[in-house]
């Protein structure tokens, strides 16, 4: 390469003279002081990337020779190149792959075995590891960070790929690196290390813009500056290049250019020139910026520091390569790097580039932090020294991150996670730093707006601390990383230092307990909506910290006793403003008396944030588990607490859903809505709703149960309806609203009774394992439907791992069902696990119950069992919560129950609700089922506490006065209102008599097992049964009929009804193959002799045709001269045939359309849907549309799937989108001129002769032919004309893309060449017609039409032949020479001899005659089948039997049908001297000569059909390949959006500015400019980083459509979002290619659009 530098001559190699330098940094400065400005930075930088990157070329070489070359030598003491590679031959790697990831590279990470989410491997690791086989994970790298292959810590198992599988002898030198090294070179490298480090320090962190640090001075000084523009998060791009358009004067391209780089690299310099010119620029930026936010930074610098700047980031880029070669020389740089300066603390230069890095532009810092990756972080002794110094300098980096406004990828903060994910380093820092307790203080730091009880205040955030709020959450993703593994060993240290760490916790929750506390708005509606969204983010972020502080908790008793403890005191804290001095309220039902505050949720503050009662809720299930309270009682404060304290908070808050659920809370607006739905939500649950369950359970489990329920119905406030009967009867009378609010309430609050009973699937509540909570989830979900898996995934709450357990059960309770070609797999619940489901289950949101009921029981109903839906039996509770059975048998609850049953004896009319009758149901037989599990388990009656029984037997006392509960149960039963309840309570009443029998039977003998339903009710079982059986067959019957009824109207009222028909494909494609149906003629009166073209022809029976208009639904007969009648068409270029993509399209102007090139580069296919209309129909329902459009036009520039002004409209029935009509022709027997025309101009054109021929000789009769028959008599209508003029008037337009003009001669020829497409196009994919309808377009007589019809097949026929023989590419074969030649097989050699003769020697010689014709059978036969159809159609001739099947028979028949000789040869033989001349011309043709010797594309005959490209089978190869792809415009930079082209498979960079191109007057992105020179408009992509495949048509128009990439669950992952590995499905893949193949990508998105109008807003063009 040229080099412009000239290379001053030296009179010692200056490493030469440095070795003897007495102050070698002197030195050093000095030579860089001199050539460092004279090689960077020289002259203005440009926006046009070709000089810029010969100019970096320069700088580059220049670099290398002149500044880095000396020091590699110094370093070394030899020649870099042979010191380098004897480096790395003596050096023993470390263990560490290290590789940094870039941009959108893929990551692997084992769910089995990586420690946490964070650990990841590349992909050459990842595949030479052993995680390949176990269930892994795949995500694209954001950039930075690296591969954790060979971190010990990373990985439980397995963590050494097969590459950094340590040595024996690296396992066992355990020895210092530096000491491999040789004794000088040490030395030389530190000092050479200390000063580029701190040349390179000096140089990123200087901020004087004209002067530079000592000793660098240049020997001369000149008035060169540059503007510099740095880069911020606030301006848009646009603003940013507009700008710069005014203030440098640059072009929009270069404008782009410089925003582009300024965005990646974080700073560009905009203007070179004196001083006073770049000030200027920059006073132009600042004021043309400042007006909305603060100015964009500008800065004009000297030319020499700015050139300093650029070597010091070559010299850290150099150190990181040189350090690769030698972990010796790794280890000497970490120690210059964290030498301490004489300054003392935080003066190493670590340390000043990190305390710096907040004021570093983007390049700047990824560049030294890529060092720090390759040094400090792959030393694993320096790795703890840099941890400790990060650490120590914490607090001050964050304060800089949440300042800054960079992203967090481009902040030395985010090294924490390479840092503090590892075990042993994070448990260091925090038994020596206090880490846990610097993160959290730092965090609540951040957070200074309090109200005046110090809890958090969002809604008086300014936009500002919104923001910030923002960045300093990531503080929090810290701490997940210091807590994700707990300690499996305890040091007293860490001890002590967690439970500071918790001390700093809570105080942050106190911060949250109460806040945004809500009063419920009376009389009139909120004015605002609260704030409500951040104290929900905060909650949602600790939500796993809260789960992994208990985690640690539990696994040391010590810390569990104090953290319990601390947070019981801080509850304390929290609870001391609670009662305020009011007198306590009493109160007193069925005989109990209890005292409590006086408190109403609907009328005083509540709060949803309760974090200290919650934790405490999961340290107090902690007690349980561990059996520590069983244990410890001493040490633990148990006394202390107060029950009525603990429920009273949780309990508000369930209160306040039941409001808000009754409507009470409508006043408040949304914000409350969505609070409560997030509460119950499954991203913040397991730490609020759930634990609120919890405190209630250990609440009531230390409560006489009668108290807790009774402050239970005063919460509800509802406790006045049940302590006395009247007081109902006067609601009843009152206002309707408050009865249904009291109705709803009592719903409510029986429902939470259900579940502080029955919730004891939490490990320590009940005797369960994590497995089994997991296990009941999935059941619940699968009992309302069967759920794909990442439904499931997404109804589970996950760990901070990332992990839901999922995997570990689902395969004991589900089946799993493969998808199809569409949909995905689902599991579904095994029938056995039935017996699990609970009605009442805590995570089912209202409407899941519904649907879980009804699909519960449709499932019994369909086994002929009975539908009561009766409580599962629950597992037993752990000691700690064993009293909460007595709720279901104390006073209080019998009460309400017996109340609720008294009300349900007479009909409802509004004062009692199914659903309440139903949950006290529920609860009879949750105790019911209690006392038998008491009894089973006990050895005598005596000893079973539990006595529901006894108690519900007994008479009801006041207020109910009537019967007892069992009493009122078994009136009830046969109650005529209560048909649904029927099943249940015989259930409740079978079990009733069951126990009963138990306890006679276990007082008199031992233990018997009972089971249910035997004896005599097993007969009325069974007539049960058979009645169902019969219903549901009457039932069956009438749907159907039902059904049929339907389906008849649903065919006249679909047009009235067009929006609520949403036909889908499927549908569809059933509709147009039934269309089709009718096209093929009946083979009944096929025979052999049938014969389609010339004058032997057969014709087709003239018939009539009776079709019914779609929107009319008149029937009317085709006819010539009759009403026309048209089918919905789309004419569409289409390039899917194209042999030769990179052929540029027609001109249109001069484009003759007469004849394809054989390369059929660009074709018009014509598809319809076969949906036939009345052309005067079809003319009303378009002008509608249009008015439609233009009305709506003035409303919201319209924007809708279809494109009126391009006379496209949707098809009325289908919706499928059309263009133009097809009219209907009949079969009849007068010619078409139109046709005749064409043979005409074909003619002449295969004559090479620019006249038309007055005679010529009949190829297939061998007579002359005088004058070419023209009938000029019309046999059309005038409307079937004006059709006519419609269709031809619509493939002229698309076909060429101009303008409509009907004096072109070619419009007629562009119908025809559109129909010759579309033949091709069907035939080349199927052998038999499939979807196509131009129905007889053409019915000429039997004179000279037919003669001449055959002549020019025929004359076509041997065109083609000679096409064939021309490119075949048969090989010589040494084969022995088959002496009987048939005579094909001579004749076709002849034929190619003749040939040979015109185009001499650039024809090969070929001996084999029966190759040539093997060639010329194959190569023709394409195009006899599309002849054949033709004529099929033009003549309405049937088809022999012989034809419609695939076989030997083919070929024979197809030149019966045709009309021409069996061996095709014949016809060159028979007129050899009339073809001879032909022939010749043909032959002469100079492109000929030239395309066969290598001048263009050859096409070969068969065309093979195309297909898409091939795709890997598994998708990581192609992410990785995207990750590698660079823009092809902006030098070496990564893509952003990577985007593949499946027809030709080219990689484009999408979706981005570099890369938009001027298509028609408009800046188009790269998929939309690739589609006009690919697909003409249309093409299909795979968006590699978002797994999805795209479609786009024209600039306007595209949809997104599922890839065809699955996973093991056989579901899609758009977005590549949940990372599981996919894999190619073959089947979808060919069906994306089936619809390219038949032209159905325009619409597909049509219907895309149609379906879903957000599509039809998105800018496709800039994709
Ligand atoms: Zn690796
Ligand atoms: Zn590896
Ligand atoms: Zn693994
Ligand atoms: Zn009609
Ligand atoms: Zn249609
Ligand atoms: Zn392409
Ligand atoms: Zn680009």
């Amino acid at each position: 390469m040229y080099c412009s530098l000239h290379v001053p001559h030296l009179p010692l190699p200056p490493s030469q003279r440095w070795l003897l330098a007495t102050d070698l940094q002197q030195e050093v400065y000095r030579h860089l002081a001199l050539y460092v400005p004279r090689i960077f930075c020289l002259g203005p930088s440009r926006g046009s990337s070709r000089e810029e990157q010969r100019e970096e070329q320069r700088e580059e070489l220049a670099c290398q020779l002149l500044l880095l070359a000396p020091l590699e030598w110094l370093l070394l003491g030899e020649d870099p190149a042979s010191g380098l590679a004897l480096l790395q031959e003596k050096n023993l790697p470390s263990p560490l792959c290290g590789h940094v990831f870039k941009v959108g590279e893929p990551t692997y990470s084992c769910r089995e075995c990586a420690a946490d989410p964070t650990c990841v491997l590349c992909m050459q690791c990842f595949l030479g590891s052993v995680h390949k086989e176990h269930r892994y994970r795949m995500t694209t790298s954001g950039g930075g960070g690296f591969c954790d292959c060979g971190d010990a810590e990373a990985w439980k198992k397995g963590p050494y790929c097969s590459k950094h599988t340590p040595t024996e002898s690296s396992m066992h030198s355990q020895e210092d690196p530096v000491a491999q090294l040789p004794a000088d070179m040490v030395a030389r490298s530190y000092s050479i290390f200390s000063i580029i480090l701190k040349y390179a320090v000096d140089m990123l962190t200087w901020e004087q813009e004209g002067q530079l640090p000592e000793g660098l001075a240049p020997p001369e000084k000149e008035d060169t500056f540059y503007c510099m523009l740095f880069n911020d998060e606030v301006h848009t791009y646009e603003q940013v290049i507009y700008t710069l358009q005014k203030a440098v004067n640059c072009s929009q391209k270069e404008a782009v250019s410089f925003a582009t780089t300024v965005d990646r690299d974080g700073r560009k310099s905009v203007r070179y020139g004196d001083f006073q010119f770049c000030e200027q620029a920059k006073s132009v930026i600042v004021r043309n910026t400042s007006r909305q936010s603060k100015p964009l930074r500008v800065q004009v610098m000297h030319s020499s520091v700015v050139a300093h700047q650029c070597f010091a980031l070559k010299a850290l880029c150099w150190l990181g390569q040189v350090i690769q070669y030698s972990d010796g020389l790794r280890r000497i740089l970490c120690q210059v790097g964290l030498q301490r300066g004489p300054e003392g603390e935080n003066s190493s230069l670590v340390d000043q580039l990190m305390l710096n890095d907040s004021k570093m532009w983007k390049g700047a810092r990824n560049i030294y932090h890529q060092l720090l990756m390759n040094s400090l972080l792959m030393d694993l002794k320096y790795k703890k020294i840099f941890a400790i110094q990060f650490a120590k300098n914490y607090e001050r980096l964050q304060c800089d991150y949440v300042r800054d406004d960079h992203d967090r990828e481009f902040s030395i903060t985010d090294l924490s996670v390479q840092i503090f994910t590892v075990p042993s380093l994070a448990r260091m820092l925090m038994v020596e730093e206090n880490l846990m307790t610097t993160i959290i203080r730092t965090f609540v730091d951040h957070l200074r707006h309090r109200d005046l009880q110090g809890r958090f205040q969002f809604d008086r955030y300014t936009a500002q601390q919104a923001f910030k709020f923002g960045r300093v959450q990531s503080l929090i993703g810290d701490l997940k990383y210091v807590l994700i593994s707990r300690p499996s060993e305890w040091s007293d240290q860490l001890r002590v230092k967690f439970l500071e760490g918790l001390d700093a916790f809570l105080e942050l929750l106190k911060c949250m307990q109460g806040m945004d506390p809500v009063v419920r708005q009376v009389g009139q509606h909120i004015e605002m909506e609260p704030e409500w969204e951040a104290a929900f983010t905060l909650q949602m972020k600790l939500t796993h910290i809260i789960s992994m502080i208990q985690e640690w908790c539990s696994t040391d008793e010590h810390v569990l006793i104090e953290a319990y403890r601390k947070c019981l005191s801080a509850l304390s804290h929290c609870h001391s403003s609670l009662p305020d001095g009011e007198q306590p309220i009493s109160l007193s039902l069925a005989g109990h008396h209890v005292e409590t505050f006086r408190y109403q949720v609907s009328q005083d503050k509540v709060s949803i944030h309760l974090p200290v009662c919650r934790l405490l809720a999961g340290l107090h299930v902690l007690l349980s588990r561990t059996e520590v309270a069983s244990r410890f009682p001493e040490q633990l404060p148990l006394g202390e607490l107060s029950p009525p304290l603990l429920i009273e908070l949780p309990l508000r808050c369930l209160v306040l859903c039941a409001q808000v659920h009754a409507g009470m809370w409508r006043r408040n607006g949304f914000s409350l809505i969505n609070q409560i739905y997030y509460y119950h939500n499954v991203k913040c649950r397991v730490e609020m709703f759930d634990k609120d369950i919890i405190m209630l359970q250990a609440g009531a489990s230390m409560m006489d149960p009668n108290h807790f329920l009774m402050i239970v119905l005063s919460r509800f406030e509802l406790f006045h309806i049940f302590s006395s009967a009247d007081c109902r009867k006067r609601y009843r009378e009152a206002n309707k609203d408050v009865v249904q609010q009291n109705n709803t309430l009592i719903e409510e609050m029986l429902h939470l009774i259900i579940m502080v009973v029955s919730e004891r699937y939490v490990s320590g509540v009940g005797q369960v394992e994590p497995f089994d909570e997991v296990r009941r989830e999935i059941i619940h979900q699968l009992s309302i439907r069967p759920m794909a898996h990442s439904e499931l995934v997404k109804a589970l709450p996950e760990n901070g791992n990332k992990e839901t357990g999922l995997e570990r059960v689902i395969d004991t309770v589900a089946s799993f069902k493969k998808p199809g070609v569409t949909g995905r797999g689902l599991y579904e619940l095994r029938p056995d696990w039935n017996k699990h489901f609970n009605l009442y289950f805590h995570h089912y949101s209202r409407a899941d119950q519904s649907k879980a009921e009804e699909a519960q029981r449709k499932l019994r109903r369909q086994n002929g069992e009975d539908t009561a839906l009766p409580p599962p039996l629950p597992p037993s509770l752990c000691p700690l919560f064993g009293s909460l059975v007595n709720l279901l048998q104390c006073d209080v609850l019998l009460a309400v129950e017996g109340a609720v049953l008294q009300w349900a004896v007479e009909p409802s009319g509004g004062c009692w609700t199914e659903s309440m009758l139903q949950r006290v149901l529920h609860l009879v037989g949750m105790a019911l089922l209690e006392e038998q599990q008491q009894l089973e388990n006990s050895s005598g009656a005596d000893d079973v506490t539990f006595n529901y029984i006894c108690k519900i037997t007994r008479p009801g006392e006041a207020p109910s006065t009537s019967g007892s509960v069992l009493a009122l149960l078994e009136s009830l039963q046969n109650a005529p209102h209560l048909e649904v309840h029927k099943d249940m309570i015989t259930w409740i009443l079978k079990m009733v008599a069951n126990i009963k029998t138990m306890r006679e039977r276990t007082t008199s003998t031992s233990t018997v097992t009972i089971s249910q339903g035997q004896g005599p009710e097993e007969t009325v079982r069974d007539k049960d049964k058979a009645e169902r059986k019969r219903k549901a067959e009457m039932a069956r019957l009438r749907r159907e009929k039902i059904m049929a009824q339907m389906s008849e109207m649903q065919k006249h009222f679909i047009n009235e009804n067009k929006e609520l028909f949403q036909q889908s494909l499927e549908e569809l494609e059933a509709s147009t193959s039934a269309a089709a149906e009718t096209s093929p003629p009946s083979l009944e009166d096929t025979c052999l002799s049938q014969v389609c073209v010339g004058p032997r022809r057969v014709c087709g029976a003239e018939r009539r045709q009776l079709v019914t208009c779609i929107l009319c639904q008149e029937e009317q007969e085709v006819r010539g001269q009759g009403k026309a009648m048209v089918l919905a068409a789309f004419v569409q270029r289409s390039t899917v045939l194209s042999k030769n993509r990179q052929r540029s399209l027609p001109e249109p102007e001069r484009h003759d359309p007469l004849l394809m090139h054989p390369d059929m580069s660009m074709g018009i296919h014509t598809a319809s849907c076969g949906h036939i209309m009345h052309a005067t129909c079809w003319q009303r329902y378009f002008e509608a549309v249009q008015l439609k459009e233009q009305r709506r036009q003035q409303r919201l520039r319209g924007h809708t799937s279809y494109d009126v002004e391009n006379g496209e409209f949707l098809c009325p029935l289908c919706e499928c989108l059309s263009n133009t009509v097809i009219p209907l022709l009949p079969h009849t027997h007068s010619p078409n001129p139109r046709y005749t025309h064409f043979t005409i101009a074909v003619h002449t054109h295969l004559n090479t002769d620019s006249h038309t021929p007055k005679s010529y000789v009949d190829l297939s009769e061998g007579r002359i032919m005088s004058d070419v028959p023209v009938s000029l008599s019309n046999p059309f209508s005038s409307s079937i004309n004006e059709m006519i003029t419609t269709f031809s008037m619509s493939t002229y337009k698309v076909g060429l893309k101009v303008n409509p003009n009907e004096q072109d001669q070619r419009v007629p020829v562009l119908i025809w060449s559109s129909c010759a497409y579309t033949i091709q196009s069907i035939g080349i994919h199927t052998h038999t017609p499939e979807k196509y309808s131009v129905y007889s377009l053409d019915q000429s007589g039997r004179s000279g039409v037919d003669s001449a019809h055959l002549h020019l097949l025929y004359l076509v026929t041997v065109a083609h032949l000679v096409q064939i023989l021309l490119t075949s590419t048969t090989e010589e074969v040494c084969m022995d020479q088959d002496s009987g030649a048939s005579e094909e097989e001579e004749l076709t050699c002849k034929l190619y001899n003749t040939l040979r003769k015109h185009l001499g020697g650039v024809l090969p010689e070929v001996s084999s005659g029966w190759q040539l014709f093997h060639c010329v059978k194959v190569g023709i036969l394409p195009f006899l089948r599309a002849a054949a159809l033709f004529f099929h159609y033009l003549n309405s001739t049937v088809p022999p039997a012989d034809l419609l099947v695939a076989g030997p028979g083919q070929w024979e028949a197809l030149c019966s049908y045709l009309s021409l000789p069996s061996s095709l040869l014949q016809i060159y033989q028979s007129h050899h001297t009339l073809l001879e001349p032909l022939i010749h011309r043909w032959c002469c043709h100079p492109g000929v000569r030239q395309t066969l010797q290598g001048g263009g594309v050859i096409v070969r005959f068969p065309r093979v059909s195309n297909r898409l490209i091939e795709l890997p089978e598994d998708y990581s190869v192609l992410i990785n390949q995207a990750s590698s792809f660079t823009c092809p415009r902006s030098g070496g930079d990564k893509s952003r959006a990577p985007t593949l082209c499946l027809v030709c498979g080219s990689m484009l960079c999408s979706q981005s500015y570099c890369c938009q191109t001027e298509v028609d007057g408009e800046d188009v992105g790269a998929c939309t400019a690739h589609t006009f020179t690919c697909g003409a408009g249309l093409g299909l992509f795979l968006r590699v980083r978002e797994s999805q495949v795209l479609f786009v048509a024209g600039k306007t128009k595209g949809c997104f459509y599922p890839p065809p990439y699955l996973d093991d669950y056989g579901e899609t992952d758009q977005g590549l979002k949940r990372g599981n590995p996919l894999h190619l499905c073959l089947e979808r893949y060919r069906k994306i290619e089936r619809l390219w193949r038949q032209h159905g990508v325009a619409e597909v998105i049509g219907h895309a659009q149609e379906a879903n109008q957000t599509l039809v807003a998105i800018d496709w063009q800039h994709l």
